[in-house]
């Protein structure tokens, strides 16, 4: 279990002052001069060292990712985006750092920026917060006039301006090349990869899309340590992590913890445990509704970790924990998640455009219990035809819900068909 002195975010609840003054004095902004004075090879050699993975679902390593950008300007700008567009259902932890611990962030929107050569940094936040938005423009403000961003930005002989731009409440516009084409001001599609955005990014220019998590740890890494960063959780699946833990949990929580934690113990020591108990855990999906669930069986003994989930066919994704007990009508839950993606699809390729209607319209009989048998495998090819034949990770996302139910839960649903003991959506399915 981590202990406080090993917190990064220490205003997570917002207990403490949020303001510059009060994020000084818990030990932001203290040396960045000297952070930066490392210069850009070590603080990349750093990163790589710490082991740490994107925090934003993927897990690729951030130093690696920092690594891509070209070491000479060609000159084009390079640009750092933060992505800060929470919008997977279920995640809600960097809401907590941007409206608690905004400092954090902005901070290690400076250093990180530094190291990839960009003078200019993009912050984008999901449209629906409003009080995030605030929080982090006052504290940007703060920094501002305290000489800590700008012209020579915190004495370091690096220009530096740090934008925030507010999304309009699309999903998709988390995905890194959709919010690049919004942040151009058009309209949020991903693009075709290749290029890559360290090569064609924003403005066609080198860019990096790192997760709010990802760029807000690393001021503490470079004061700490990379071995101190890198000797939490098993090798590969370092450092600290936020996990979201919502649902039926005594106490729902957001709360820094040691990576490669077990299931049990974040719950027990954090949540309170289960509602009703374990033996009423029916089922968790462990990283963000994108990826498959688990049965509750198989959950108490869990490893809290990107390589552990994915040997169990699912993901640490941004470590949303949605926890469901027997209550649960886990159809329903899915077929929730089917209606979400459908809504969400920006429309640009066949599989998802159609493959997310597909099977939203197909979860909508299997949750009337209107549907035959037959068709449970029909949806699961249906799946398949969208899993991996897209521009974007969103037709993936869409097809490992489903996958996970038919794995995990094939009696109920063959039980409720057989049974016709349909129960109606209560939220219009289209
Ligand atoms: Fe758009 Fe879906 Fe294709 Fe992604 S997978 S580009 S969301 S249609």
């Amino acid at each position: 279990m981590l202990q406080d002195r090993d917190r990064i975010f220490t205003n997570i609840y917002g207990m403490h002052d949020r303001s510059l003054r009060g994020a000084q004095a818990r030990g932001h902004w203290d040396g960045t001069k000297d952070l930066i004075g490392l210069g850009r090879d070590k603080i990349v050699e750093i990163m790589k060292a710490s082991g740490l993975r994107g925090r934003g679902g993927a897990g690729f390593p951030t130093g690696l990712k920092w690594s891509f950008m070209p070491k000479e300007s060609d000159g084009r700008p390079a640009y750092l985006v933060i992505n800060a567009d929470e919008s997977e259902p279920g995640t809600c932890k960097d809401r907590e750092i941007m409206r608690h611990d905004p400092h954090t962030l902005i901070e290690g929107a400076l250093i990180a920026s530094f190291a990839m050569g960009a003078h200019a940094c993009y912050i984008y936040i999901r449209g629906e917060y409003i009080r995030e938005k605030e929080a982090l423009q006052n504290a940007i403000d703060e920094a501002y006039d305290a000489g800590l961003l700008g012209k020579n930005a915190a004495k370091s002989g690096w220009d530096f301006d740090l934008y925030l731009h507010h999304g309009a409440g699309a999903y998709i516009c988390g995905e890194e090349t959709a919010l690049i084409e919004s942040l151009e001001g058009k309209k949020g599609m991903p693009r075709m990869k290749p290029p890559f955005p360290a090569g064609a990014g924003l403005y066609g220019c080198p860019t990096t899309v790192n997760n709010v998590e990802s760029i807000a740890v690393v001021p503490t890494i470079l004061r700490r340590g990379a071995e101190w960063f890198a000797g939490f959780g098993r090798p590969n699946n370092a450092g600290t992590k936020l996990f979201a833990i919502s649902g039926h949990v005594n106490r729902p929580c957001v709360v820094e913890e040691e990576m490669s934690i077990s299931f049990e113990e974040l719950i027990e020591t954090h949540c309170g445990g289960i509602r009703g108990g374990w033996d009423n855990l029916k089922a968790v999906i462990p990283g963000g509704s994108s990826v498959p669930m688990i049965p509750g069986k198989d959950m108490r003994d869990a490893i809290m970790d990107f390589d552990y989930l994915r040997e169990q066919r699912s993901g640490l994704g941004t470590a949303a924990v949605i926890v469901m007990d027997n209550s649960t009508d886990i159809i329903k839950a899915i077929w929730r998640l089917s209606a979400f993606y459908k809504h969400e699809s920006c429309g640009q390729c066949t599989p998802c455009r159609e493959g997310t209607g597909w099977m939203m319209r197909v979860m909508d009989r299997l949750v009337k219990g209107e549907a035959e048998v037959e068709e449970i495998d029909m949806l699961l090819d249906v799946t398949k035809q969208v899993e991996g034949h897209t521009i974007c990770a969103l037709g993936d996302a869409a097809a490992w819900p489903i996958q996970g139910l038919i794995r995990h839960f094939r009696d109920e649903i063959e039980d409720r068909i057989k049974h016709k003991r349909g129960i109606r959506p209560a939220v219009a399915a289209e």
